[in-house]
């Protein structure tokens, strides 16, 4: 555990740098908090001109406290904070709560720096600035402007928005989904998410990290420290504007938004990601109470038809559709519903479910091995307590001794039904009031599994390849001046990190295109090679299916008018003459350098689903074989891969391995490769292979 990171969270006294005798004042309100959330440690306001604060010795300096001081929240304008922070080094302060505002969010960022180069020069750590505090159930901790601590609850929040943590604090109750800790991350400054992941994940009243998320420094930090997190992680995040997408020099570029870029990260992170605040409440309760769903089998029980019904629509919705139920496990349910009942699955008792066919058919169900997870539903009825019907489902999931499985709750009533969903909660059973909830929550618990089993493959490394190579041709580009390689060139650098690429060679006159032409054996492409004519076929700089030397020496010539009627200052270094690849699936893959998590690899297919649909997938590079077959699935039209109207399925293998190939080389290359693509990629049949026929590499400009 992090001792600094601890003083500044934990700590065993508090002094309040800009403490205020006045009502209403922040410096006012963070010590009126620690005294009311009933602090134990000892709290040092401290004001050069006042001497006394809500009953505490005021100090004029904190170097005038005698004792030692874990945490300083400071609460001065903000062009005194500096000097605040040398004095809390010389202090021997452990980290700083900095509070004031006015800092990198008004543009002020060299103060940022200079503080926390202060901080660190006496190993001190810092949160914020421009927070609202931290807060801590288990401390009795408020050290923050929020009114009061939240219901406690076992996940703890950590938001980079001060406004959201003070009404979540307070939605907290309402919801009745609490929190142990609320940390607010400002404006990240020092201490970031990935400090906090790290450090929640060994603090022992946590069981769930939930983070509202507005843009991340490190990106790649973040994922290495959810990786290694062994608690579950919700994330919530906004600001999903177009960052990215800026500056798109190929078409990659234009299809990764932030939102897609983000959303590939979360889940290589394995966090869980919610849609909206509700959403983050909902995930949140069902991951800190509840352990994963580790297969496929979704139960789905309850009183009532109709509940029954809107619970499999969303089972399929939430990514947990449901199956029938084996026999022996209807025939045991059978005995616990009158004969127009069903136990298929949704498992319908009917509104003659009282107690004990409750308890004894969660019992039963939740005991069966071929139930991975049960949802529980209950629709109020005159005939049943709804507080009784939660007493028999917590008995039956005690009683099984099972601790590995989940199981969430949705009862669909009144007054009595709120209150016994609110003491399953404070059981440890998550209880939702609508049936797609438990069943959202449910599928959050099952996403959690999944991604932490494709997140456990290494990354793909490619049994050969030469990186002086591509270095050589990066260099020789540079050396000219260039920061856009031609199709040659891009592809000699796919073939060094061991991409299937088309024979490809360049001819500067006619009579080097024919020799060329019969070396390779027609039918044979002809391309324009310039780095001015990046998009090659709307310049008319593209011919295909040339099937003899007539046919070389017309296109030469066509493709050279053209490129010259397209780009008539355009430096041309010749044509190449490449093997033809046969008609098949075509595909994309392409990679852009984002600024906030490096190097990406995305997925799609050709022509119109990336044109028009821009149905694609991103993940952050390098990846796994596995998530490369992910990334396969992943898209709405997978199922084309897999042969669609008779097609034969394609060589799905083959593609997956040059998918994550192509992420490991442009992981490879980051500090080289700006943007890149291969499109197309066309993918043959079942164990024929794919081959790229054309390639593009923009480099970084240094
Ligand atoms: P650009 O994308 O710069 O316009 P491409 O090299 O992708 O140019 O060529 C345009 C199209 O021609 C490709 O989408 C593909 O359908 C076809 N094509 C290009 N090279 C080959 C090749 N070697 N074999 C078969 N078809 C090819
Ligand atoms: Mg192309």
């Amino acid at each position: 555990m992090d001792q600094v990171l601890t003083g500044l969270l934990k700590p065993k006294s508090v002094a309040i740098i800009g403490a205020s005798a006045t009502p209403g004042k922040i410096g006012h309100t963070v010590v009126k908090n620690l005294v009311d959330s009933g602090y134990k440690g000892n709290i040092y306001p401290v004001n050069p001109h006042t001497d006394e604060i809500l009953g505490f010795k005021s100090y004029h300096s904190v170097l005038d406290i005698p004792e030692a001081v874990d945490a300083a929240a400071i609460t001065v304008p903000a062009k005194f904070v500096l000097d605040v922070t040398e004095q809390c080094g010389k202090k021997g302060v452990k980290g700083l709560l900095i509070i004031s505002s006015g800092f990198g969010e008004v543009g002020n960022m060299q103060l940022e720096k200079d503080i926390v180069k202060t901080a660190h020069k006496y190993g001190m750590r810092v949160l914020g600035p421009n927070i609202v505090g931290t807060l801590s159930n288990t401390d009795c901790l408020n050290a923050s402007f929020a009114p009061f601590l939240p219901l406690p609850g076992k996940a703890s929040l950590v938001s980079q928005s001060g406004a959201l943590l003070i009404a979540m604090d307070a939605a907290t109750y309402t919801r009745r989904v609490g929190f142990d800790k609320m940390i607010s991350i400002g404006n990240m400054s020092d201490v970031n998410f990935a400090d906090l992941i790290s450090y929640l994940n060994e603090d022992d009243e946590t069981t769930c990290i939930s983070l509202y998320i507005e843009g991340l420094h490190e990106g790649r930090c973040f994922i290495n420290e959810a990786r290694k997190a062994k608690k579950p992680i919700v994330v919530l995040k906004a600001g999903v504007s177009e960052h990215g997408a800026a500056a798109a020099a190929s078409h990659t570029g234009s299809l990764a938004g932030a939102a897609k870029i983000y959303g590939a990260a979360f889940q290589q992170a394995g966090a869980s990601q919610a849609n909206d605040l509700n959403d983050l409440f909902d995930r949140t309760l069902a991951l800190s109470l509840q352990p994963p769903m580790q297969g496929e089998n979704l139960l789905i029980l309850t009183n009532g038809g109709g509940v029954g019904v809107l619970a499999t629509d969303s089972a399929e919705r939430a990514g947990v559709p449901l199956h029938f139920a084996p026999e022996d496990v209807q025939a045991e349910l059978k005995k616990h519903m009158p004969s127009f009942g069903s136990a298929i699955n949704p498992v319908d008792m009917t509104g003659m479910a009282g107690n004990e066919w409750y308890h004894d058919t969660v019992k039963f169900s939740f005991s069966h091995p071929w139930v991975d997870g049960l949802v529980v539903l209950y629709c109020e009825t005159a005939m049943t307590n709804p507080k009784e019907i939660a007493k028999g489902i917590f008995d039956a999931i005690n009683e099984s001794g099972i601790k590995n499985k989940p199981v969430t709750v949705s009862f669909v009533g009144g007054e009595k039904s709120d209150k016994a969903m609110e003491w399953l909660v404070e059981n440890g059973i998550p209880a939702y009031g609508a049936p797609d909830l438990a069943v959202n929550a449910m599928g959050a618990l099952r996403e959690y599994a999944r991604m932490h089993q494709i997140n456990g493959s290494q990354p793909y490394q490619p049994k050969n390849h030469n990186p002086q190579e591509a270095k050589n041709i990066i260099n020789k580009a540079r050396a000219d001046g260039r920061l856009a390689l031609t199709e040659i060139e891009a592809k000699g650098i796919f073939q060094a990190y061991g991409l299937p690429v088309t024979r490809t060679e360049l001819a500067r006159n006619e009579e080097e295109a024919i020799k060329l032409a019969s070396e390779i054996g027609f039918p044979i492409v002809m391309k324009i090679v310039s780095p001015e004519i990046l998009h090659k076929s709307d310049a008319g700089g593209v011919k295909v299916n040339i099937k003899d030397e007539a046919g070389v020496r017309e296109a030469f010539q066509t493709i050279l008018r053209n490129a010259k009627a397209y780009k008539p200052d355009a430096n041309i270094h010749g044509i190449v003459i490449q093997e033809m690849a046969p008609w098949a699936t075509e595909v994309i893959v392409g990679s852009v350098n984002d600024a906030t998590f490096g190097p990406t690899v995305m997925f799609g297919l050709g022509g119109i689903f990336v044109e028009v649909l821009k149905d694609v997938t991103f993940r952050v590079a390098p990846i796994s074989l596995t998530e490369a077959k992910h990334m396969l699935e992943d898209i709405q039209s997978a199922p084309i891969l897999s042969g669609v109207r008779g097609e034969a399925p394609r060589d799905k293998d083959a593609l997956a391995e040059v998918l994550a190939g192509y992420a490991y080389m442009v992981n490879d290359l980051k500090d080289e490769v700006s943007e890149s693509d291969a499109n197309p990629v066309i993918v043959y049949e079942e164990g024929k292979g794919v081959q790229v026929v054309d390639a593009r590499i923009i480099l970084k400009d240094k």
